[in-house]
C-alpha cells in the first residue's frame, strides 16, 4: 500500500485575508485587537491569550511532578495563501526572527505567485514485532492469510474513527534478518482521521500482538506506533511568477534566485548543511505544532527520519526552476498531526488557537503546518543566498540581548536599537550602554547637575556611530 498524494481538496474559502499590512507595528494589544477582524475573541479569550492560557492546576493534571507552568512567546505568522484560502498562522516560539521571516515570504508568495498543497490518508502505522518463529515464512502467509479477521479486530478497539470513516485498513508483513535472527514484523496501517493517531494505533497494535504470536507460535515484543509515518505525508509547493521581488543586496531578483537555487543545491548534496537547512524548515513547524497541541518530537522525529530515506540525509525542501524559467519551492515530508485527541481539547489556549486557524480537518492543517516549514525554510535561503542572515537575525535578537546584559523596558528597545543601527549586536556592547543611558538618565536629573560624572558625561562619546568593528 503506496502513499497516494490525493490532489488538494479545496477548503472552503472563509473570505477572510491573513495580509494585515503594518501588523508588527502594532502593540500586543492593538494585535489581539486587530484578530476581531478574523476571528472574535472574546475578552476572556483575549486576556488569557496575552497572560496565561495553562493553569498550574490544568499542568499538574497533564503531567507528573508538576511545579508550574513554563511560557513561551506565542506570536501570528500573517499572510499565507494556501489552495486559495488564507491562514493566520500561530508561533509558539522562543527565537526571534521566525514569525518575521515566515510572514514575509507568505506575503510575496502571495503577491507574486501562487502555493498549492496535497495529503495523502491520514494513515499511521503500528508495528508488532514477533520473535521465536519456526518458520518466518510460513508465519507470514499465515498473517497474511488471516488478515481480515486481524482488522476487524483491530477495529474492535475504536468505533468512533471507523465510525467516521477510519480504522484498521491493511497489515504488511515483512521478515527482518537482525542481530538476534529473523523476526515478524507486522505492520498495521491505521486511517486516524483528524487524529495524531499514536494511541489510537498502539491499542489496536497491543490486542492484535499477543493474537498474532499465538497465530504462527511465536512471541511478541514490541507493539508500537512507528514515527517514520510515510503513509501520511503532505508536499506543498510554490510557484513565483516573476522573480524581481527577489532582489536585495545589490543582486537583481534572477541572481538571487540562482543563488538561493545553488544554496539548496549545496544542501542536496551535504549532510552538515542539509541538517541545518532541515532546522530552519522545523524554525517553521515546531512553532504551530506547539501553538496547536500538537506532539512536535513525533514529527520531529519522522520528518528527519524520511529526509534520510534514501541512505542518506537530505533536505525536506527543494528549489528548482521549471521550463518556463520560474522559480518553484516544495517540500515533502510526513506531518503525523490532529485537531483531536492528545491535548487539543484539552489546553485551553490551544483550543482558542485551533479555532482562530480555522481547519476542517487534520489533512488540512498538516498543509498548512508544512506550508509554515516551506515559507520559512525559503525566506532563511534567501536572505542566506543575498545578504547573510546575521545583519537581520541580530538586529531582531538585539532586544534579548540588551535584556540579557540587564536592561528593562524602554531601555532595553533603546539599546537593541542603539546596537543594530551600529551593527554591534554583542553583550559587552548593551553592557556600556546600559552604562551609558543610566549616567544620562540621572544627569539629566537638575538634582545632579553638579555631579563630576554628569560634569564629565558627553552623550556623543558613546553613541559614535563610526565606531563598528
Ligand atoms: P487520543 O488518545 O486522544 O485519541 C483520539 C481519540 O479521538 C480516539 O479515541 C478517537 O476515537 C477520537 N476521535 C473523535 N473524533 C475523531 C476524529 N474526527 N478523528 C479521529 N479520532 C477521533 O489521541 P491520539 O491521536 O491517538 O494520540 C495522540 C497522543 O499520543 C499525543 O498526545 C502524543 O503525544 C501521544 N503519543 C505519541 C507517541 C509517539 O509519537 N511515539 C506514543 C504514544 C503516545
Amino acid at each position: 500500500m503506496k502513499a497516494v498524494f490525493k490532489f488538494g481538496k479545496k477548503f472552503d474559502h472563509n473570505g477572510k485575508s491573513s495580509r494585515i499590512p503594518g501588523f508588527y507595528k502594532l502593540d500586543l494589544s492593538q494585535r489581539l485587537d486587530k484578530l476581531n477582524d478574523w476571528y472574535k475573541l472574546t475578552r476572556n479569550e483575549k486576556w488569557m491569550l496575552k497572560k496565561e492560557t495553562l493553569t498550574p492546576e490544568l499542568a499538574d493534571m497533564m503531567i507528573e511532578n508538576a511545579i508550574g507552568v513554563f511560557g513561551i512567546p506565542l506570536g501570528i505568522a500573517v499572510n499565507l495563501r494556501l489552495n486559495n484560502k488564507d491562514y493566520l498562522v500561530p508561533m509558539a516560539i522562543e527565537e526571534s526572527s521566525v514569525v518575521a521571516a515566515a510572514s514575509n515570504a507568505a506575503r510575496l508568495i502571495r503577491e507574486n505567485g501562487i502555493m498549492v498543497g496535497q495529503a495523502t490518508e491520514p494513515i499511521m502505522i503500528s508495528q508488532i514485532q514477533i520473535v521465536d518463529v519456526e518458520d518466518p515464512e510460513t508465519a507470514r502467509q499465515k498473517i497474511l492469510d488471516n488478515k481480515e479477521r486481524l482488522l476487524s479486530v483491530a477495529n474492535q478497539n475504536d468505533f468512533t474513527i471507523v465510525r467516521l470513516g477510519g480504522g484498521a485498513r491493511n497489515i504488511e508483513v515483512e521478515i527482518l534478518e537482525t542481530i538476534s535472527g529473523p523476526m515478524i514484523i507486522a505492520n498495521l496501517l491505521v486511517d486516524c482521521r483528524d487524529a495524531m493517531g499514536a494511541n489510537i494505533v498502539n491499542t489496536m497494535a497491543e490486542n492484535l500482538g499477543p493474537i498474532i504470536a499465538d497465530l504462527v507460535d511465536g512471541n511478541v515484543i514490541c507493539q508500537i506506533v512507528s514515527n517514520l509515518s510515510d503513509r501520511r505525508l503532505v508536499k506543498i509547493k510554490f510557484t513565483l511568477d516573476n522573480v524581481d521581488c527577489l532582489a536585495r543586496a545589490g543582486y537583481s531578483g534572477k541572481d538571487a534566485a540562482e543563488r538561493l537555487v545553488k544554496a539548496y543545491h549545496f544542501a542536496d548534496a551535504d549532510p552538515h548543511r542539509a541538517a541545518t537547512h532541515n532546522k530552519g524548515v522545523m524554525n517553521g513547524i515546531d512553532g504551530v505544532l506547539i501553538a496547536t497541541g500538537n506532539d512536535w518530537r513525533a514529527v520531529e522525529a519522522g520528518v528527519h527520519a524520511y529526509a534520510a530515506r534514501d541512505g542518506r540525509y537530505k533536505p525536506v525542501t527543494k528549489y528548482y526552476f521549471d521550463e518556463e524559467g520560474k522559480l518553484n519551492g516544495e517540500i515533502e515530508i510526513p506531518m503525523a498531526i490532529g485537531i483531536v485527541g492528545g491535548i487539543t481539547k484539552i489546553h485551553p489556549g490551544v483550543k482558542i488557537l485551533l479555532k482562530m486557524i480555522n481547519v476542517e480537518t487534520a489533512s488540512e492543517i498538516a498543509q498548512v503546518i508544512a506550508a509554515a516549514g516551506l515559507v520559512q525554510n525559503f525566506a532563511a535561503i534567501w536572505t542566506l543566498a543575498t545578504e547573510g542572515i546575521q545583519k537581520g537575525h541580530m538586529t531582531l535578537h538585539a532586544k534579548n540581548v540588551a535584556v540579557f546584559a540587564g536592561a528593562i523596558g524602554e531601555m532595553a528597545i533603546k539599546i537593541a536599537n542603539q546596537m543594530a543601527h551600529e551593527g554591534r549586536v554583542r553583550f559587552d556592547r548593551a553592557k556600556e550602554l546600559i552604562k551609558h543611558f543610566m549616567i544620562k538618565e540621572r544627569c539629566e536629573d537638575p538634582k545632579h547637575k553638579d555631579d563630576q560624572e554628569c560634569k564629565d558625561y558627553n552623550p556623543f562619546k558613546l553613541l559614535d556611530n563610526n565606531n563598528k568593528n
